[in-house]
């Protein structure tokens, strides 16, 4: 990857405003810290010059906790996260914070600079049934009761890593539609794209992008039949609009296994699979996404 900083925190040769006792010897770097909305950029924290006893390392973006984890192919003690730009999000200049406690108990913290920019969507309009563009009453209820249940389920991914080699699309077909394009419903303005869209027919097989294990399983209002699948690390996956389903949620499985059939259910304009990527928080572009993780994996 291109455009890696590293940020020397205190106490670190260079830096040279601790006094020695305090010893906090951490470097942190960002793989890119210029990123478009709606992509992905990698925390590195190399913490093995400090005390083996250093605890609470943490790393937050705004509301979200950034769950750090040891790094997949680099030595003991290198860790790393992802962050995931949420695509409303307007360019500016942020910060991503840094803490952890030494063996004395003595809390250090450090903040990253990160400039996010406007990544390049586009509008598209999209005819769907009128009632997923004005849901009734009776729908706005079901909505808003599933928009909690999924919630509830983004915020609590697995804190062991589940995930193993590169994250790999759900099926073959063609990109039909990007992530992150803004768009009209029958000409109203809805929301942004959160995935990507695969051509494929009704019925096609649809694969897990990696293994893990599926938290839900069930029909949505917008999504349709959709799974959601937790890889750990703050990583999840979705696969949406299937004609049928076929895991259960808390069924662990594995790279490749079939989960469903793609389909049109749910708010569509006609058959497709919907694949989306949530990390930390933020749904992300599922094509850089894979990118991301296949370098993370060749360092
Ligand atoms: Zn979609």
């Amino acid at each position: 990857m291109v455009g890696v900083i590293c940020i020397v925190l205190p106490g670190c040769a260079g830096a040279g405003t601790e006094t020695k006792a305090n010893k906090p010897t951490a470097v942190a770097r960002l793989s890119v810290a210029k990123v478009a909305n709606g992509q992905v950029t990698v925390i590195e924290v190399d913490l093995r010059n400090e005390d083996p006893f250093t605890t609470g390392l943490k790393a937050r973006f705004e509301q979200n906790e950034i769950t750090l984890f040891q790094h997949p192919v680099k030595a003991q003690g290198i860790y790393c996260g992802l962050v995931g730009i949420p695509i409303g999000k307007k360019p500016q200049k942020t910060i991503i914070d840094l803490q952890w406690t030494d063996s004395e108990g003595r809390q250090h913290s450090q903040s990253m600079p990160l400039q996010i920019i406007e990544g390049n969507y586009k509008k598209e309009a999209l005819k769907v049934a009128p009632k997923h563009v004005s849901p009734s009453p009776k729908d706005l209820q079901r909505i808003k009761a599933e928009k909690k249940k999924i919630g509830r389920i983004y915020a609590s991914s697995n804190h062991n890593r589940l995930w193993y080699g590169n994250f790999v699309k759900p099926l073959t077909g063609n990109t039909t539609s990007v992530f992150g394009n803004q768009r009209l419903f029958n000409g109203e303005l809805q929301s942004y794209h959160r995935g990507t869209d695969l051509r494929a027919k009704t019925g096609t097989p649809v694969y897990a992008s990696n293994s893990g294990i599926v938290r839900l399983a069930q029909n949505l209002f917008y999504s349709g039949n959709i799974v959601i699948v937790d890889h750990g690390n703050g990583i999840f996956t979705n696969y949406a609009h299937l004609s049928k389903i076929q895991v259960r949620a808390g069924q662990h499985i594995a790279r490749g296994d079939q989960i469903g059939l793609s389909g049109a259910t749910g708010r569509v304009s006609g058959p497709h699979l919907h694949w989306g990527v949530k990390i930390n928080g933020a749904y992300v572009d599922p094509m850089q996404f894979i990118v991301v993780i296949s370098d993370l994996l060749l360092q």
